[in-house]
């Protein structure tokens, strides 16, 4: 891979135990997909070869909650599935994450009915809000990165109680009235 030009033959190197860590795990963000509508499609189009979420290293889908760490929620949530969905996230491993793919997720959309959940961080953690109805898989990439980079600057929130926060990004979009593609933490 060109390591060993870049580094001296009889060289060693020293870091950190954590930098190490959290390498590791930027760089195999596993997905659990929970695709209820039309969000989903653009959830399977990010990993096709088109926009290559393997790049991000983030392109491993598990569908067994204890294999993966990352919650994808594409699409509207129903009442009747949130006590499957809050199971499915206790399932999964620590430290995990959430992403609250599209207007249904985050807020219901359209759908503002009795029967579908008005915004999924009623009930779960979210930790990154994807906008756009549907949006468009760089901005999933997007909200994937911004994990990473929470993670790869060791700068995972937790509460007193050693609970994690959830950290609440909100992306925008580049034809929204901020013109670059920034985080802001809420
Ligand atoms: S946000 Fe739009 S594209 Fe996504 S599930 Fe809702 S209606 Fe479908």
């Amino acid at each position: 891979m060109g390591l060993e030009n870049a580094i001296p033959v009889d060289g060693y190197m020293t870091t950190q135990l954590s930098r190490v860590i959290n390498w590791a795990r930027r760089s195999s963000v596993w997905p659990m997909p929970f695709a209820t509508a039309c969000c989903g499609i653009e959830l399977m189009a990010t990993a096709s070869s088109r926009y290559d979420l393997a790049r991000f290293g983030a392109e491993v889908f598990r569908f067994s909650p204890r294999q993966a760490d990352l919650l994808i929620v594409a699409g509207r949530v129903t009442t009747k599935m949130m006590p499957v969905l809050q199971r499915i996230y206790l399932q999964m491993t620590e430290p995990k994450w959430v992403i609250s793919m599209g207007a249904c997720a985050s807020t219901g959309g359209l759908f503002n009915t009795y029967a579908v959940v008005q915004g999924i961080d009623q009930f779960l953690p979210v930790d990154v809000y994807v906008p756009g109805c549907p949006p468009r898989p760089e901005m999933l990439i997007e909200g994937v990165m911004a994990i990473q980079r929470i993670i790869d600057e060791d700068n995972i929130p937790f509460e007193g109680d050693g609970s994690r926060k959830p950290l609440r990004l909100n992306l925008v979009t580049p034809n929204s009235t901020t013109v670059d593609m920034t985080i802001n933490a809420s």
